[in-house]
Protein backbone atom coordinates (compact mmCIF):
# COMPACT_ATOMS: atom_id res chain seq x y z
CA UNK A 1 0.00 0.00 0.00
CA UNK A 2 1.16 3.87 -0.53
CA UNK A 3 0.89 6.19 1.68
CA UNK A 4 -1.51 8.11 -0.70
CA UNK A 5 -4.25 5.32 -0.26
CA UNK A 6 -3.87 6.01 3.50
CA UNK A 7 -7.06 7.79 4.61
CA UNK A 8 -5.63 10.77 6.86
CA UNK A 9 -8.36 11.93 9.46
CA UNK A 10 -7.98 15.43 10.88
CA UNK A 11 -11.35 15.93 12.50
CA UNK A 12 -13.58 14.16 15.24
CA UNK A 13 -16.31 14.87 13.07
CA UNK A 14 -14.29 13.13 9.67
CA UNK A 15 -13.62 10.15 12.55
CA UNK A 16 -17.01 9.86 13.68
CA UNK A 17 -18.29 9.76 10.07
CA UNK A 18 -16.21 7.30 9.43
CA UNK A 19 -16.62 4.91 12.11
CA UNK A 20 -20.41 4.68 10.98
CA UNK A 21 -19.14 3.94 7.27
CA UNK A 22 -16.80 0.97 8.48
CA UNK A 23 -20.07 0.07 11.15
CA UNK A 24 -22.20 0.21 8.07
CA UNK A 25 -20.15 -1.99 6.01
CA UNK A 26 -19.54 -4.59 8.74
CA UNK A 27 -16.45 -3.89 9.25
CA UNK A 28 -14.36 -4.65 11.90
CA UNK A 29 -12.24 -1.72 13.29
CA UNK A 30 -8.81 -2.19 15.24
CA UNK A 31 -7.31 0.99 16.99
CA UNK A 32 -3.69 1.46 17.82
CA UNK A 33 -3.09 4.59 20.05
CA UNK A 34 0.51 6.48 19.70
CA UNK A 35 2.16 9.86 20.03
CA UNK A 36 3.91 9.10 16.23
CA UNK A 37 7.72 9.03 15.78
CA UNK A 38 7.12 5.55 15.08
CA UNK A 39 9.55 2.73 15.37
CA UNK A 40 9.69 -1.19 15.64
CA UNK A 41 7.92 -1.42 18.50
CA UNK A 42 4.89 1.08 17.29
CA UNK A 43 5.02 -1.24 14.10
CA UNK A 44 4.85 -4.89 15.98
CA UNK A 45 1.62 -3.63 17.49
CA UNK A 46 0.09 -2.51 13.91
CA UNK A 47 1.29 -6.11 12.45
CA UNK A 48 -0.15 -7.52 15.48
CA UNK A 49 -3.63 -6.03 14.89
CA UNK A 50 -3.87 -5.89 11.58
CA UNK A 51 -4.18 -9.93 11.49
CA UNK A 52 -7.23 -9.08 14.08
CA UNK A 53 -9.20 -6.49 12.36
CA UNK A 54 -10.87 -5.27 8.85
CA UNK A 55 -10.03 -1.68 9.25
CA UNK A 56 -6.84 -0.48 10.66
CA UNK A 57 -6.98 2.67 12.47
CA UNK A 58 -3.71 4.38 14.10
CA UNK A 59 -3.74 7.70 16.26
CA UNK A 60 -0.96 10.06 16.40
CA UNK A 61 -1.78 12.59 19.03
CA UNK A 62 1.23 14.23 21.27
CA UNK A 63 -1.15 14.15 24.25
CA UNK A 64 -0.52 17.96 26.28
CA UNK A 65 -2.47 16.46 29.22
CA UNK A 66 0.09 13.39 29.78
CA UNK A 67 3.45 15.91 29.85
CA UNK A 68 3.86 17.49 33.41
CA UNK A 69 5.47 20.68 33.91
CA UNK A 70 9.27 20.74 32.79
CA UNK A 71 8.77 17.47 30.62
CA UNK A 72 9.51 17.68 27.08
CA UNK A 73 6.24 18.75 25.05
CA UNK A 74 7.89 20.85 22.67
CA UNK A 75 10.34 19.10 22.20
CA UNK A 76 8.98 15.57 21.69
CA UNK A 77 10.14 14.55 18.41
CA UNK A 78 7.60 14.59 15.48
CA UNK A 79 7.79 13.04 11.64
CA UNK A 80 4.40 13.15 10.17
CA UNK A 81 5.67 12.39 6.89
CA UNK A 82 7.69 9.39 7.30
CA UNK A 83 5.25 8.02 10.29
CA UNK A 84 2.47 7.88 7.43
CA UNK A 85 5.26 5.70 5.19
CA UNK A 86 6.03 3.46 7.86
CA UNK A 87 1.95 2.95 9.03
CA UNK A 88 1.09 2.37 5.18
CA UNK A 89 4.30 0.13 4.82
CA UNK A 90 2.67 -2.44 7.23
CA UNK A 91 -1.03 -2.04 6.23
CA UNK A 92 -2.47 0.52 8.11
CA UNK A 93 -5.78 1.83 6.78
CA UNK A 94 -6.15 5.33 8.29
CA UNK A 95 -4.35 7.53 10.59
CA UNK A 96 -6.03 10.02 12.66
CA UNK A 97 -4.51 13.22 13.58
CA UNK A 98 -6.17 15.53 15.40
CA UNK A 99 -5.42 18.99 16.76
CA UNK A 100 -5.34 19.43 20.41
CA UNK A 101 -8.20 21.65 19.89
CA UNK A 102 -9.69 18.74 18.69
CA UNK A 103 -9.00 16.48 21.72
CA UNK A 104 -9.75 19.15 24.41
CA UNK A 105 -11.56 22.12 23.05
CA UNK A 106 -12.00 25.33 24.85
CA UNK A 107 -13.32 24.70 28.29
CA UNK A 108 -12.82 20.72 28.34
CA UNK A 109 -12.68 19.74 32.04
CA UNK A 110 -13.42 16.38 32.93
CA UNK A 111 -10.79 13.93 33.69
CA UNK A 112 -9.75 10.40 33.99
CA UNK A 113 -8.24 9.22 37.44
CA UNK A 114 -6.82 5.97 37.65
CA UNK A 115 -7.01 4.59 41.44
CA UNK A 116 -4.48 3.01 43.65
CA UNK A 117 -2.49 1.54 40.99
CA UNK A 118 -2.08 5.00 39.31
CA UNK A 119 0.12 5.95 42.74
CA UNK A 120 2.96 3.45 42.20
CA UNK A 121 6.10 3.25 39.79
CA UNK A 122 5.79 5.99 37.62
CA UNK A 123 2.84 8.07 39.18
CA UNK A 124 4.93 9.99 41.82
CA UNK A 125 7.15 10.80 39.17
CA UNK A 126 4.68 11.86 36.61
CA UNK A 127 1.77 13.55 38.86
CA UNK A 128 -1.16 13.83 36.42
CA UNK A 129 0.44 11.68 33.51
CA UNK A 130 -1.89 8.67 33.88
CA UNK A 131 -4.67 11.03 34.15
CA UNK A 132 -3.70 12.45 30.80
CA UNK A 133 -3.42 9.47 29.42
CA UNK A 134 -6.40 7.40 30.53
CA UNK A 135 -8.92 10.83 29.63
CA UNK A 136 -7.27 11.05 26.01
CA UNK A 137 -7.38 6.77 25.86
CA UNK A 138 -11.11 7.26 26.87
CA UNK A 139 -12.20 9.76 24.12
CA UNK A 140 -10.36 7.63 21.32
CA UNK A 141 -12.31 4.83 22.36
CA UNK A 142 -15.85 6.65 22.49
CA UNK A 143 -15.26 7.96 19.47
CA UNK A 144 -13.84 4.94 17.49
CA UNK A 145 -15.69 1.89 19.47
CA UNK A 146 -12.93 -0.43 18.20
CA UNK A 147 -13.82 -3.83 18.50
CA UNK A 148 -10.21 -4.14 18.98
CA UNK A 149 -7.26 -2.40 20.35
CA UNK A 150 -3.69 -2.81 21.58
CA UNK A 151 -0.51 -1.65 23.73
CA UNK A 152 2.33 -2.27 24.34
CA UNK A 153 3.79 -4.34 27.39
CA UNK A 154 6.81 -1.68 27.08
CA UNK A 155 4.16 0.92 29.07
CA UNK A 156 3.34 -1.84 31.65
CA UNK A 157 1.63 0.15 33.89
CA UNK A 158 -0.10 1.76 31.22
CA UNK A 159 -1.79 -1.42 29.99
CA UNK A 160 -3.02 -2.53 33.01
CA UNK A 161 -4.81 1.02 33.80
CA UNK A 162 -6.15 1.33 30.25
CA UNK A 163 -7.27 -2.20 30.75
CA UNK A 164 -8.42 -1.71 34.49
CA UNK A 165 -10.30 1.92 32.94
CA UNK A 166 -12.31 0.31 30.37
CA UNK A 167 -13.38 -2.33 32.23
CA UNK A 168 -14.31 0.17 34.92
CA UNK A 169 -16.15 2.43 32.84
CA UNK A 170 -17.76 -0.24 30.68
CA UNK A 171 -15.78 0.19 27.82
CA UNK A 172 -15.19 -3.23 27.15
CA UNK A 173 -13.61 -4.31 23.80
CA UNK A 174 -10.53 -6.77 23.45
CA UNK A 175 -7.32 -5.37 24.25
CA UNK A 176 -4.08 -7.00 23.01
CA UNK A 177 -1.02 -6.41 24.63
CA UNK A 178 2.20 -6.51 22.12
CA UNK A 179 5.75 -7.08 23.08
CA UNK A 180 8.21 -4.87 24.70
CA UNK A 181 10.32 -4.48 21.35
CA UNK A 182 14.15 -3.60 22.40
CA UNK A 183 17.47 -2.70 20.02
CA UNK A 184 19.70 -4.95 19.54
CA UNK A 185 22.35 -3.27 22.65
CA UNK A 186 19.20 -4.32 24.16
CA UNK A 187 17.52 -0.35 25.27
CA UNK A 188 13.81 -0.87 25.04
CA UNK A 189 12.96 1.24 22.02
CA UNK A 190 11.68 4.76 22.27
CA UNK A 191 10.90 7.65 20.35
CA UNK A 192 12.89 9.54 23.41
CA UNK A 193 15.92 7.31 22.93
CA UNK A 194 17.18 10.34 20.53
CA UNK A 195 17.51 12.62 23.63
CA UNK A 196 20.79 9.98 24.36
CA UNK A 197 24.17 11.19 23.94
CA UNK A 198 25.98 7.60 23.09
CA UNK A 199 27.97 7.58 26.43
CA UNK A 200 24.13 8.43 28.28
CA UNK A 201 22.87 5.24 25.84
CA UNK A 202 26.07 3.00 26.94
CA UNK A 203 25.20 3.89 30.48
CA UNK A 204 21.14 3.01 30.07
CA UNK A 205 21.80 0.05 28.94
CA UNK A 206 22.20 -1.11 33.30
CA UNK A 207 18.51 -0.32 33.49
CA UNK A 208 17.44 -3.52 31.23
CA UNK A 209 20.52 -5.49 32.44
CA UNK A 210 20.00 -4.62 36.02
CA UNK A 211 16.03 -5.66 35.28
CA UNK A 212 16.84 -9.02 33.47
CA UNK A 213 19.38 -10.19 36.35
CA UNK A 214 16.99 -9.19 39.37
CA UNK A 215 14.46 -11.24 37.13
CA UNK A 216 16.39 -14.62 36.86
CA UNK A 217 17.61 -14.12 40.48
CA UNK A 218 14.23 -14.32 41.38
CA UNK A 219 12.91 -16.62 39.14
CA UNK A 220 16.13 -18.72 41.02
CA UNK A 221 14.45 -18.54 44.45
CA UNK A 222 16.58 -15.15 45.41
CA UNK A 223 14.92 -13.36 48.25
CA UNK A 224 13.00 -10.58 46.48
CA UNK A 225 13.55 -7.52 48.76
CA UNK A 226 17.38 -8.19 49.10
CA UNK A 227 17.90 -8.44 45.36
CA UNK A 228 15.51 -5.44 45.14
CA UNK A 229 18.05 -3.26 47.41
CA UNK A 230 21.35 -4.73 46.42
CA UNK A 231 20.18 -4.02 42.65
CA UNK A 232 19.21 -0.49 43.46
CA UNK A 233 22.41 0.24 45.01
CA UNK A 234 24.35 -0.72 41.57
CA UNK A 235 21.94 1.14 39.38
CA UNK A 236 22.40 4.50 41.47
CA UNK A 237 26.50 3.83 41.23
CA UNK A 238 26.05 4.24 37.53
CA UNK A 239 27.72 7.71 36.85
CA UNK A 240 25.14 9.14 34.10
CA UNK A 241 22.13 7.49 35.75
CA UNK A 242 19.64 9.37 38.35
CA UNK A 243 17.18 5.93 38.98
CA UNK A 244 13.78 6.95 39.70
CA UNK A 245 12.53 3.27 41.27
CA UNK A 246 12.64 -0.38 40.84
CA UNK A 247 9.41 -1.96 41.76
CA UNK A 248 8.48 -5.60 41.79
CA UNK A 249 4.41 -5.68 41.74
CA UNK A 250 1.75 -8.30 40.95
CA UNK A 251 0.55 -8.59 37.54
CA UNK A 252 -3.24 -9.37 38.41
CA UNK A 253 -3.90 -5.87 41.03
CA UNK A 254 -0.73 -3.86 40.26
CA UNK A 255 -0.41 -4.08 43.81
CA UNK A 256 3.73 -3.79 45.07
CA UNK A 257 5.20 -7.55 47.01
CA UNK A 258 5.48 -7.36 50.63
CA UNK A 259 8.16 -8.72 52.90
CA UNK A 260 8.20 -12.19 52.85
CA UNK A 261 4.94 -12.46 50.62
CA UNK A 262 5.18 -15.95 48.27
CA UNK A 263 5.65 -15.00 45.02
CA UNK A 264 2.52 -15.03 42.88
CA UNK A 265 1.85 -16.34 39.29
CA UNK A 266 2.62 -12.81 37.51
CA UNK A 267 4.75 -10.54 37.79
CA UNK A 268 6.68 -7.80 36.82
CA UNK A 269 9.54 -6.11 37.43
CA UNK A 270 9.43 -2.41 36.79
CA UNK A 271 12.37 0.54 36.32
CA UNK A 272 12.50 3.91 35.53
CA UNK A 273 15.58 6.06 35.15
CA UNK A 274 16.50 9.56 33.77
CA UNK A 275 20.17 9.30 31.48
CA UNK A 276 20.52 13.43 30.47
CA UNK A 277 17.44 14.71 28.96
CA UNK A 278 15.99 11.32 28.43
CA UNK A 279 13.61 9.52 30.99
CA UNK A 280 13.39 6.08 30.07
CA UNK A 281 11.67 3.36 31.51
CA UNK A 282 11.52 -0.72 31.24
CA UNK A 283 10.25 -4.11 32.32
CA UNK A 284 10.80 -7.21 33.09
CA UNK A 285 7.90 -9.89 33.75
CA UNK A 286 7.90 -13.04 35.36
CA UNK A 287 5.05 -15.37 34.42
CA UNK A 288 4.18 -19.19 35.07
CA UNK A 289 6.06 -20.93 37.42
CA UNK A 290 8.77 -18.16 37.40
CA UNK A 291 9.37 -18.45 34.00
CA UNK A 292 11.16 -15.26 32.71
CA UNK A 293 9.81 -13.24 29.69
CA UNK A 294 12.40 -11.00 28.27
P1 LIG B 1 3.84 6.06 22.49
O1 LIG B 1 3.93 6.52 21.08
O2 LIG B 1 5.13 6.10 23.22
O3 LIG B 1 2.70 6.71 23.24
O4 LIG B 1 3.47 4.52 22.42
C1 LIG B 1 2.35 4.06 21.70
C2 LIG B 1 2.18 2.59 21.93
O5 LIG B 1 3.37 1.91 21.52
C3 LIG B 1 1.97 2.21 23.41
O6 LIG B 1 1.03 1.16 23.50
C4 LIG B 1 3.35 1.77 23.83
O7 LIG B 1 3.33 0.86 24.90
C5 LIG B 1 3.85 1.11 22.58
N1 LIG B 1 5.30 1.04 22.56
C6 LIG B 1 6.19 2.07 22.67
N2 LIG B 1 7.46 1.60 22.66
C7 LIG B 1 7.39 0.26 22.56
C8 LIG B 1 8.35 -0.79 22.52
N3 LIG B 1 9.66 -0.55 22.58
N4 LIG B 1 7.89 -2.05 22.42
C9 LIG B 1 6.57 -2.29 22.35
N5 LIG B 1 5.62 -1.37 22.38
C10 LIG B 1 6.01 -0.09 22.49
Amino acid sequence: MSPDRLLEIASVAELVRRRAEWEAEGRRVGLVPTMGFLHEGHLELMRRLRQRCDTLLVSIFVNPSQFGHGEDLAAYPRDPVRDAELCASVGVDALFLPAPEEVYPPGFDTWIHPGMAGERACGPWRPGHFRGVLTVVYRLFHWVRPQVSIFGRKDAQQLWLIRRMARDMGLEHRIEEGPLVRDPDGLAMSSRNIYLQPEEREAALALPRTLQALAREIAAGGNPQQLLAEAWQRLRSEKLLQPQYLELVDWQDFRQLQEGETLPQDLVLLGAVKAGKARLIDNVFLRKGREVEI
